[in-house]
């Protein structure tokens, strides 16, 4: 997409568990070539909008838009194929595997390529390009000396790397982390923020989630903030550092 143009449009999506609305009348766009943060206290629904966006949960109401098209119902699988990625809260490695099989793996079983049951038997030419395309990934995210080492071996900064990695196989559009620099060291982090500033400078859109205020301030162009469920307030990094209602929630008021 060109650079600025609408990736995501989130139209008033709303999720209720039983009495309890987990996402409430919430909207914000993304545009190609920007991180968005997505911010709030804990509880505020955060990684429930991911999950809405993405499609790992069904919308109670409300529209999500991808590349102008509909997206709201289509599948999780669906979804990740249209070039949506995403990493997880909690690291979802296979820690016995390699780093690189770990990575291909993962472009494997996203591809587009729509595979008959029952043959994962993967032929050589296929094998050999995921694993060249892995380690393209690999490089990109500055894991290259790592490829053959234990996925469960690495230092949590470098397993979040990995997952973005392996989320980079599937030639995303738009990138969802929800929360990759919990947990992190500083170095880490900054190797973290460096590897997003460049995906952006490479055009990639990235919708994150993140605790860490340093963090998200230096590197979004666009912050949305959620309280219990709904939307509180929008605007660039300077606006919300500001913002009366944001100092309240998070200052406890
Ligand atoms: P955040 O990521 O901002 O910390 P979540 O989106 O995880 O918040 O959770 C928002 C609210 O929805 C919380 O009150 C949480 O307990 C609730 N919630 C999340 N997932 C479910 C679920 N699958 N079933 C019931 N309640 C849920
Ligand atoms: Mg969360």
């Amino acid at each position: 997409p060109e650079k600025g143009s609408l990736v995501l449009e989130v139209d008033h999506i709303r999720k209720q568990f039983g009495g309890l609305v987990a996402v409430n009348d919430i909207s914000f766009r993304v545009r190609a070539g920007e991180i968005v943060g997505l911010i709030g206290p804990n509880g505020a629904g955060k990684s429930t909008t991911f999950n809405l966006v993405s499609g790992i949960l069904p919308l109670t109401s409300g529209e999500v838009r991808f590349l102008g098209q509909r997206i709201s119902g289509r599948s999780a699988r669906e979804i990740a194929q249209t070039g949506m990625g995403r990493t997880f809260q909690h690291v979802q490695l296979l820690p016995e595997m390699s780093v690189l099989e770990n990575v291909a793996l993962g472009a494997h079983l996203r591809s587009h390529v729509s595979v008959p049951a029952g043959i994962l038997r993967l032929d050589r030419a296929r094998e050999a390009s995921l694993l060249k395309e892995a380690a393209r990934q690999l490089e990109r995210v500055g894991l290259g000396a790592y490829l053959h080492e234990q996925a469960g071996n690495l230092a949590l900064g470098q397993q979040r790397l990995l997952e973005i990695a392996r989320a980079l196989a599937a030639d995303p559009v738009l990138l969802l982390l929800d929360e990759p620099a919990a947990g992190l060291r500083y170095r880490e982090k900054q190797e973290l923020a460096a590897v997003l500033s460049q995906l952006r400078e490479e055009g990639m859109s990235i919708l994150l989630v993140e605790h860490d205020m340093d963090f998200v301030m230096r590197l979004t162009n666009h912050l949305v903030v959620m309280d219990f469920g709904s939307w509180l307030a929008e605007g660039s990094p300077e606006e919300i550092q500001r913002h009366p209602a944001v100092l309240e929630a998070y200052l406890g008021g």
